[in-house]
């Protein structure tokens, strides 16, 4: 039972074959003969494919290795002529460290502010902030990797224009996953990855609005690629297979979202009748559809899920997996270490089956029974 979406998502079948398709062919984007225009007209199609679920024109897209670097790039560039990033205390690594690495940390430099124990912002706090600060950079994620829960950006954007600050959001979950308009919402700047909805890890994009005054700062120098944002030979495999993705997932978008939300549903309101005490964090916020974060007092979420090893599931964000410490975003929202450490993160997406939803239901009430009582035993022996 696999409910790791947020980690990554399954291959699509229609990114399987656009990415097998342009590996089976040869040739270099930037070639002239009908090699490249092959390879470079793939690249043309994934473009478009994307710029139809973002709502977005094809030639605001760079392509990049995926979100990290794509936060990475918006950030430099931001940064170079801001001076400023404000920032939230549950955003990804991805751009909590860049933004840190960039600012040095200086309190004049970078200010991340704290979210509330729904794990949502302060949009008024966040909005004096910026209009405190004027022409800066703000960023802040449009859905959370650990809990899901949505940020009303509408507002901050028009708040942070009023004033000339550009935003950028890491909408890497988002993206796929619920409508996105990128006509109506005008952020300057957005990060996004493929394997999150269903296409090859390894590739990603930033959108970079037109008209939007950076100056053009590149990670990766070299040959121009992508208008000289991010030199390169373009991954065209890889954006076969990310195009095809985007396309699948904008044609199944509503559908999906409907059916993963019941199964989520399914799976806390089972969890809620069958272990009492058990806590969703970010239950009263707008929530993806698909993403739970569980804590379940007493259970250490590492004994968990080596209890039910056929339950793919997270502790924590998979991205900061291996790091001994309690997740970040736990933290900011109030939770104890402990209670942090007792939390799983079930993500769902377009492939989970009712059927495999309810025999993961009856392994987790297994495993954390099992658990608890094991727990129980060793504090009272
Ligand atoms: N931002 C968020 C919110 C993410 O969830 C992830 C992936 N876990 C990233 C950025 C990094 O994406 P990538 O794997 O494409 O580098």
């Amino acid at each position: 039972m696999y409910l790791d979406y947020n980690a990554t998502a399954p291959l699509r079948p229609e990114a399987l074959k656009a990415t097998y398709d342009a590996l089976q062919a040869v040739g270099n984007a930037s070639s002239i003969h009908h090699h490249g225009r092959d390879a470079a007209s793939r690249v043309d199609l994934a473009r478009r494919q994307l710029a139809d679920l973002l709502k977005c024109s094809p030639g605001e897209l760079i392509f990049t290795s995926g979100a990290t670097e794509a936060n990475n790039l918006a950030l430099q560039a931001a940064y170079v002529q801001r001076g400023l990033i404000i920032t939230s205390a549950v955003e990804h690594p991805a751009v909590l460290e860049t933004a840190r690495a960039l600012s040095g940390e200086a309190s004049d430099a970078l200010i991340t502010l704290p979210v509330d124990s729904e794990g949502q912002i302060d949009t008024d706090w966040l909005m004096a902030t910026v209009r405190q600060h004027g022409a800066v950079l703000v960023s802040i994620m449009l859905a959370n990797n650990e809990t899901g829960v949505i940020t009303d950006l509408a507002p901050i954007v028009e708040a942070a224009h009023a004033v000339g600050a550009l935003v950028h959001t890491d909408a890497t979950q988002y993206v796929g996953r619920l409508p996105l308009d990128l006509a109506a919402l005008d952020v300057d700047l957005l990060s996004l990855s493929a394997h999150k909805f269903g296409g090859p890890q390894g590739v990603g994009a930033l959108f970079l609005r037109r008209g939007t005054p950076l100056p053009q700062r590149p990670l990766v120098y070299g040959g121009g690629h992508e208008r000289g944002w991010r030199a390169g030979t373009l991954n065209v495999p890889g954006i076969a297979g990310l195009g095809a993705a985007a396309e699948a997932a904008h044609q199944q978008l509503n559908n999906e979202a409907s059916r993963v939300t019941k199964l989520r549903d399914l799976l806390e309101e089972e969890l809620l009748a069958q272990l009492p005490g058990i806590h969703i964090n970010g239950a009263r916020a707008p929530r993806l559809p698909g993403v739970s974060s569980i804590t379940f007092p007493g259970a250490p979420a590492d004994a968990v899920l080596s209890s039910m090893p056929d339950v793919a599931a997270s502790d924590g964000s998979a991205c900061s997996a291996g790091a001994p410490s309690p997740s970040h975003v736990l933290l900011a929202m109030g939770l104890s270490r402990e209670a942090a450490d007792s939390t799983i993160r079930f993500s769902l997406g377009y492939a989970t089956t009712e059927q495999e939803m309810r025999r993961a239901i009856d392994a987790t009430v297994r495993a954390v029974t099992h658990v608890q009582a094991l727990m129980d035993a060793t504090s009272n022996p």
